[in-house]
């Protein structure tokens, strides 16, 4: 994030939507998470629990927000389970109607 550095949560959710797509946008409310984080300072730890929105780097003592965004790899073939079908939303609509306007 270079030196733009949010003071609070809100700033730090609106920085993710520049970031490029595809993405996703994890709706975390409020449960548990198991992940494992990677510091840009080369510490590597464990985090399990409930409401974890900022994680604390136990090395560089560094707080960081846990951001909703997880980056979208497309994959080369259709994958035979564990696949989410997502509903359209008016968003797409929207973006549709630019691309016919456009033709
Ligand atoms: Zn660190």
């Amino acid at each position: 994030m270079g030196d733009k550095r949010p003071a609070e949560l809100l700033e730090a959710a609106n920085m993710e939507r520049t970031m490029k797509r595809p993405f996703a946008g994890i709706q975390w409310k409020g449960t548990d998470v198991c992940m494992d984080v990677h510091c840009d300072c080369g510490e590597e730890y464990h985090v399990d629990g409930d409401f974890v929105y900022f994680v604390k780097c136990g090395h560089c003592g560094r707080t960081f927000y846990c951001g909703s965004r997880i980056e979208l790899i497309e994959m080369a073939c259709e994958q035979e389970s564990c696949v989410a079908t997502g509903e359209v939303w008016a968003v797409n609509e929207e973006r549709d109607q630019v691309s016919r306007c456009a033709e």
